[in-house]
């Protein structure tokens, strides 16, 4: 029986999502992996911020993105660690094997080393971040 190389890919934003659907259907199992039950479309999140658009209208759930793919898994779940040696990766729900992982992760707010700028700030890299901002504002206006 053939065996199917195993890729795995952290992360399904803007790189790893556009990586799994070049993957979509060719001779790999591929197992997208994300914290977020969504791909988010982060350009639009200043529109969701000032409360012009809702956080749907951005949100994309990878269910219904790869539910007619044959290759492809979305497992919801927040990596914690990656053992290069066992070819693991171990999240908080289960462990993964693979024979190529990418990590596909984006990156966080950078405060430049101010904490207190870290307290007093909001950032806007997901959608609750965006959320809170838009709560925020229309709270301070109420
Ligand atoms: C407000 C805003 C506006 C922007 N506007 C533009 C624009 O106009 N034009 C432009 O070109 N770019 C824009 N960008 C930048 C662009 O969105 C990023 O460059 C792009 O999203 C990076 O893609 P990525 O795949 O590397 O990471 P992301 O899109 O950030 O995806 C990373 C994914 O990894 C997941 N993840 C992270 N850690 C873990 C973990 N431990 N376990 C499981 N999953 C994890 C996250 O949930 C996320 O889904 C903007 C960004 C922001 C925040």
């Amino acid at each position: 029986m053939e065996t199917r190389e195993k890729i795995v890919i952290i992360g399904g934003g803007f790189a790893g999502l556009q990586l799994a659907k070049s993957l979509n259907n060719k001779r790999k199992k591929v197992i997208v992996i994300d914290k977020v039950n969504h791909h988010m479309f982060q350009p639009l999140f200043y529109q969701v911020a000032c409360g012009r658009i809702e956080p749907s209208n951005i949100s994309f759930p990878f269910r219904k993105i790869f539910q007619r793919s044959r290759n492809i898994q979305y497992r919801m779940t927040d990596v914690q660690k990656i053992l290069p040696e066992q070819n693991k990766i171990v999240t908080q729900d289960a462990e993964f094997t693979y024979d190529k992982l990418v990590i596909a992760t984006g990156c966080k707010t950078n405060f430049f080393g101010n904490g207190k700028m870290e307290h007093l700030t909001f950032g806007m890299k997901n959608t609750q971040e965006a959320i809170a901002i838009r709560n925020h504002v229309l709270l301070a206006f109420e």
